[in-house]
């Protein structure tokens, strides 16, 4: 056991309390203590992954990773991180379907919030490569959960579960065939806010990989960049003059100390970065796929840039007819003066079985505000409502804002979770700030 600080990525909400490894969990915890939460690498933004009235587990460093090339998956410890499944799996030609924008999230970490990434128009979320999960329940069961049959709904509540229905310890997840480790990448710019949807929408259809950037500075029209990947044949390969198409990337270390002051992320210098990023040259060519698909991950501890108040990434998602609701959010910034370093425009795929699963189709916009920034997160929270009335929805694990009535409107499917988590976990114990402000425990 040890005493940890710990916090989720914005830096908002944290709390100090025990943290013991998985082998040390037992009945007699359970009796002592009021609550219990898994935590991974601490990516999940706000008050998600902080349990200020309990305690928490974290697994092991197991690292285990068993890869059957033929049948194309992997078997993982929960500990594993998707930058070490990628690794492990780019060795043998293979490459995980769903990764989310940084290699540093646990196994766990994306089960727990049924992560998406660029491929989601066309390969789903994370949930949808399961094949597997092994759980261990509040009374020291351990139970193997599959998508489909009788644990069906365990598994559905589980995945994006948000660490409420237990520990998952294992998983199997499905692969993807890949000839190298490299995609061929194509940019292009948008005027406005028009355009970047119908270039979104057109990538959407030649890419397996797309995003969108917003430049969040100049008058807020929803100009930008779009982005979209394939992974490269090795045709293309054998005509660049990449020697070892099959290397990977290793993290890096590289750390920014804990001295930005609060303020030093304003509306001049996020305006300054935004525009020489609009203005950049056009990129047309190949590039490994971890730094395509992990492009922050340069630099560790770059949330320290907002100070000590920290931030908030906003998320949320609307249907393809409510595009209005991005440019009302877009607005609003303009009207606050709120530059975010990060505008992120993404249409996703079909939905699927979680249910609290947040992709669903229509359109994403993820940006972010420091939290010292009250002013404009009450504007938005008012909004919220009305996302809500429209079918619009906020990322759970980027959320602070939502209240238990906004956020019962916008995942229905709530009653059946809890009611799941009850058969799961009759003590009540896996808790965490997040489901108590959601009531979801
Ligand atoms: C730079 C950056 C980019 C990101 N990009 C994306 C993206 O593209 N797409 C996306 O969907 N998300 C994205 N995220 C969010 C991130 O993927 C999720 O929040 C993820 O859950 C974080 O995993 P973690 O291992 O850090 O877990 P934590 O943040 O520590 O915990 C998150 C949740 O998982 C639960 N959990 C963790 N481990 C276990 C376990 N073993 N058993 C049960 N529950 C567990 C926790 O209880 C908590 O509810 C991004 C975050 C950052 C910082």
């Amino acid at each position: 056991m040890k005493i940890i600080k710990h916090s989720g990525w914005g830096r908002t909400h944290s709390s100090i309390s025990k943290c013991y490894e998985i082998d040390e969990f037992n009945q007699s915890l359970i009796s002592e203590n009021q609550s219990g939460l898994a935590i991974g690498l601490g990516r999940s933004y706000g008050d998600t992954c902080v349990n200020s009235e309990g305690i928490y587990f974290r697994m092991k460093k197991l690292n285990r990773i068993e890869i059957d090339a033929e049948r194309m998956i992997a078997t993982c410890s929960a500990d594993v991180t998707i930058g070490d499944l990628e690794r492990a799996s780019i060795s043998n030609n293979l490459f995980p379907i769903t990764v989310p924008g940084t290699e540093f999230v646990t196994i766990g970490g994306a089960i727990a919030s049924n992560i998406h990434g660029k491929s989601h128009h066309q390969a789903g979320s994370f949930g949808k490569s399961l094949i597997e999960i092994k759980l261990l329940k509040s009374n020291s069961e351990l139970i193997t959960l599959y998508p489909v049959g009788e644990t069906a709904e365990y598994f559905w509540a589980t995945v994006g579960g948000l660490g409420l229905t237990g520990i998952i310890v294992e998983a199997t997840i499905k692969l993807q065939k890949i000839e190298n480790a490299y995609v061929e990448i194509a940019e292009e710019r948008a005027k406005n806010f028009d355009e970047l949807i119908d270039l979104l929408n057109d990538f959407d259809k030649r890419f397996l990989y797309t995003v969108a950037w917003i430049d969040l500075s100049g008058n807020f029209s929803g100009r930008g960049l779009v982005t979209g990947g394939n992974h490269a044949s090795q045709k293309v390969i054998s005509q660049s003059k990449i020697k070892n198409p099959n290397n990977f990337i290793e993290p890096k270390n590289l750390k920014i100390p804990d001295v930005f002051p609060e303020g030093f992320m304003n509306w001049f210098t996020i305006k300054v970065f935004n525009f020489i990023w609009f203005k950049k040259p056009i990129k047309r060519e190949i590039q490994h796929l971890q730094h395509f698909l992990h492009p922050l991950d340069n630099v560790l501890n770059w949330n320290r840039i907002y100070g000590p108040t920290g931030f908030i990434q906003f998320q949320f998602s609307v249907p393809d007819h409510n595009l209005y609701f991005i440019k009302k959010v877009l607005e609003l910034m303009r009207k606050y003066r709120i530059a975010s370093f990060l505008g992120v425009l993404k249409k996703f795929g079909d939905g699927d079985r979680s249910l609290l699963g947040f992709p669903n189709p229509g359109w994403t916009l993820a940006v972010d505000v420091p939290a010292n920034r009250s002013d404009f997160i009450n504007e938005i929270s008012s909004l919220m409502d009305e996302l809500a009335q429209i079918g619009g929805r906020v990322y759970l694990s980027k959320d602070t804002i939502l209240n238990v009535n906004q956020f019962r409107r916008m995942y229905p499917e709530y009653n059946r979770f809890i009611e799941q988590k009850k058969e799961l976990d009759p003590l009540d114990f896996w808790k965490s700030d997040q489901g108590r402000r959601l009531a979801l425990c």
